[in-house]
């Protein structure tokens, strides 16, 4: 096969939290198969600039709160007017917050649900219709997570985001493989990265949740970058609504 079929370069990508952990390692993983990277995020994103652009592509920050959906317009036309165009949208950012759920908050409730889903949906559906306005084909890669196929503990609204995004995945492929737009999902097991600080701090947890990984180890950040990578690829053109696992055979237990 034809390597190329796998290469970004020339593409422009579109990655949300791009400052740290997962958001970070697949900015840095789709740099380095070519593509020039827009940071989109609410933290300085300076560490991952300066990597990007060691890979001799160009990075772009782009500053907005993702709670609302209020920087979506802005976020596309800061990226068009750098870049001219968009390829790949990478929705990465997202929160938890954990409580026994008798107790869940509304406003925890309505902050991981517009963070997580509702700005997920809107700055998905603003991409599509930049595709297709620009004639192109499109790639969206959803980050979902294990809770988009368990229930998880004291975690309800992140469990009900995160099945919510697996869902979604599968409705936006349905209404727009045939724009030529790849929606599909990557779904991480437990990774060391900020999202998890709380688990891994907890040495009960802790010790639980890595003795059911069969691969014996926490993921890192650079884990999900080529699968990332190849679902953004024309390797994977023909890849609509499937949410892949990396999490070191978590789902397989
Ligand atoms: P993380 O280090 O906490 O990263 C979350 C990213 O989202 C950060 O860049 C964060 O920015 C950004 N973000 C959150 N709220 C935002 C807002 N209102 N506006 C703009 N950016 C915002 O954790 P992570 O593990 O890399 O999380 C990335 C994605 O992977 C999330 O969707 C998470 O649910 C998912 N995930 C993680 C795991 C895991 O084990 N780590 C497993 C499954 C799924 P700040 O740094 O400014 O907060």
């Amino acid at each position: 096969m034809n390597l190329d079929r796998f290469s970004l370069k020339g593409k422009v990508a579109v990655v949300t939290g791009a400052n740290t952990g997962l958001g970070q390692g697949v900015a840095i993983a789709m740099a380095e198969a070519g593509a020039d990277i827009v940071g989109v995020g609410r933290s300085d994103m300076s560490e991952t600039e300066a990597a990007v652009k060691a890979q001799g592509v160009r990075f772009l920050p782009v500053l907005a709160d993702l709670l609302s959906i209020e920087p979506i317009d802005r976020i596309l036309k800061e990226a068009l007017d750098a870049f001219g165009k968009i390829d790949i949208l990478v929705n990465n950012a997202g929160i938890i917050r954990r409580e026994d759920a008798i107790d869940y908050s509304v406003e925890d409730w309505d902050d991981i649900l517009n963070t997580n889903l509702r700005t997920l949906f809107f700055l998905s559906q603003a991409a599509a219709k930049q595709f297709r306005k620009q004639n192109t084909p499109g790639k969206i890669i959803n980050i979902a997570s294990m809770l988009s196929y368990q229930g998880g503990i004291r975690v309800p609204a992140y469990t009900a985001s995160k099945s919510g995004v697996l869902g979604l995945t599968r409705a936006l492929a349905n209404e727009w493989a045939k724009f030529g737009i790849n929606v599909n999902g990557i779904a991480p097991g437990y990774m060391v990265t900020n999202n998890t600080k709380a688990l891994r701090d907890d040495p009960q947890r802790s010790a639980a949740i890595l003795d059911r990984i069969p691969a014996g180890k926490w993921g890192e950040p650079a884990d999900i970058g080529g699968a990332a990578v190849f679902l953004a690829s024309a390797a994977a053109d023909y890849v609509h609504g499937f949410t892949l696992a990396v999490d070191g055979g978590w789902l397989a237990r």
